[in-house]
């Protein structure tokens, strides 16, 4: 039977104690150890001025003789680790007075591998200091470069170094390229572009115009050590003008704000009407425009339909002398103004396959709250929501959906007048394109024919068929053939 000697170390505000305690007692109990001391330390900030004397009243015990094993649950129980050589001396010593320590969590430890932690412990030492060491060789290093004004730091493409360790000389091993490169940017030419001919990145060739040593033969080098940074000049050849770098690094700057929005592309010329461009020429076929502004002596021009030809010939055919524009425009716009017939969008009319599919999707968020709660009224309640969601999506009579053109409470009447020329522009070209909208030459005069060609002339009412007039967006409308004049 060994006499043994435990420690308990715990955070303040902590139940830890009571279970190490425990697990100490019982690992005790299995070897048929007795516990002859008990060592309590408690609150974590309190371990430098309690720990240390506890580990030397042990360390005193166990060279007494009083007992030879001290049990923690686990290994960081005793150690300090901010505190390497403290950790290893109370280690070494535990050991040095024949004592041994017994790691409950960690079999291992104080035993086969207790000469091995201690070589760790020192060799983590070692390290922090070797650390240390480099830091501050580097540092030393660092400042012999200053001292030689030599360069230390990152350099752009093109730019390399030579020369001996702390006296390195950076020079730019493409003079011709570099100037190729700033003359291109301050002319305009896209980063991507001058990237692409000399295979770098157009980050890179920013890091080339940013790079002040190109004009100003000085490198600003710096170094920070412990909170302190120094800089020191180095002299490099320089090899761009200075008026060429700041063209280019201006160009650069400016990319950067105002020239990076999206203008939205080249500029279209914005048609005058929303007729423009939807009617045939009865000539030619090509498409009529209207013709509106000024004329060269500043007077308002009468506008006037004319043929503007093929998209890709925009030449008006000569057959087609143009008539005036108002009454056409009167004419299509009064048939859409008074137009009450009712536009429709695709959409469900009947079913309620989503209201059982919201029914099942509340279902499963009631099982995940019944699988969590642990208050039991809440469990009753839920549990007899559960039971009536569940006869809710029994007794549910399905009806399967069913998809149509529905009302959307507006005429097409209102979405004329409503719509601005883009709107007015579609619903004409819908119309035309189910139903035909022509210019067709009627009793010597140019009259707007609503219908197909065969249906045109003297079909006041149309034939009495329904088209449906598709206006994009889901949204259509019915409407019967007639023709205007
Ligand atoms: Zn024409």
């Amino acid at each position: 039977m060994t006499l043994e000697a435990a420690m308990v170390r715990v955070s303040t505000g902590s139940q830890d104690a009571a279970s190490q305690e425990k697990v100490i007692v019982a690992d005790a109990a299995e070897r048929g150890a007795t516990i002859v001391k008990w060592f309590r330390l408690h609150g974590y900030s309190a371990s430098h001025g309690e720990q240390e004397p506890a580990l030397r009243e042990a360390i005193a015990d166990i060279a007494r003789g009083d007992y030879s094993v001290l049990i923690v649950t686990e290994s960081s129980r005793l150690d300090r680790r901010e505190d390497l050589d403290a950790q290893a001396e109370i280690l070494l010593a535990i050991r040095a007075a024949g004592g041994d320590i017994r790691a409950i969590s960690e079999p291992q430890f104080g035993r086969t591998d207790f000469a091995g932690r201690v070589v760790t412990l020192v060799t983590q030492h070692a390290n922090a200091e070797k650390s240390k060491t480099v830091k501050n060789t580097t540092y030393r290093g660092v400042m012999m470069i200053r001292d030689n004004r030599a360069h230390h730091g990152p350099l752009p493409a093109f730019w390399e170094t030579r020369g001996e360790r702390y006296s390195k000389q950076a020079w730019c091993t493409d003079p011709m390229a570099v100037v190729d490169i700033f003359e291109r940017v301050a002319g305009g030419e896209s980063l991507a572009s001058v990237a692409r001919a000399y295979d770098l990145y157009p980050a890179s060739v920013k890091n080339v115009i940013r790079f002040e040593a190109n004009h100003t033969g000085i490198e600003e080098c710096s170094y920070t050590h412990a909170g302190v940074t120094e800089t020191w000049p180095h002299e490099v050849a320089p090899v761009v003008s200075s008026p060429l770098w700041w063209r280019a690094n201006k160009v650069l700057a400016a990319n950067k704000t105002d020239g990076r929005g999206n203008k939205g592309g080249r500029p279209v010329a914005r048609p005058a009407n929303w007729i423009s461009g939807i009617l045939d020429c009865p000539a030619c076929g090509g498409k009529i425009f209207m013709n509106a502004g000024l004329t060269p002596a500043g007077n308002p021009r009468t506008p006037k339909l004319r043929c503007g030809g093929h998209a890709k010939r925009r030449l008006a055919c000569g057959s087609f002398p143009g008539i005036d524009a108002q009454p056409v425009v009167d004419v299509i716009a009064d048939r859409f103004a008074e137009d009450d017939t009712p536009v429709l969008a695709f959409q469900r009319v009947a079913g309620n396959a989503h209201e059982l599919d919201a029914l099942h999707a509340d279902l499963r968020k009631l099982q995940a709250r019944l699988s969590a709660t642990e208050d039991d009224d809440e469990l009753d309640e839920l549990v007899a929501q559960r039971r009536s969601m569940k006869a809710r999506v029994e007794g549910f009579a399905l009806v399967p959906d069913r998809y149509d053109y529905a009302p959307t409470g507006q005429t097409v009447g209102q979405m004329w007048n409503a719509g601005n020329d883009a709107v007015r522009r579609g619903m004409v070209r819908a119309v035309k394109a189910s139903w035909g909208l022509s210019l067709t030459s009627h009793e010597a005069q140019w009259v707007v024919a609503l219908g197909t060609a065969d249906d045109v002339i003297g079909l006041d009412d149309g034939d009495g068929r329904e088209r449906i007039v598709d206006l994009g967006n889901g949204l259509c409308f019915r409407s019967e053939g007639r023709s205007q004049e």
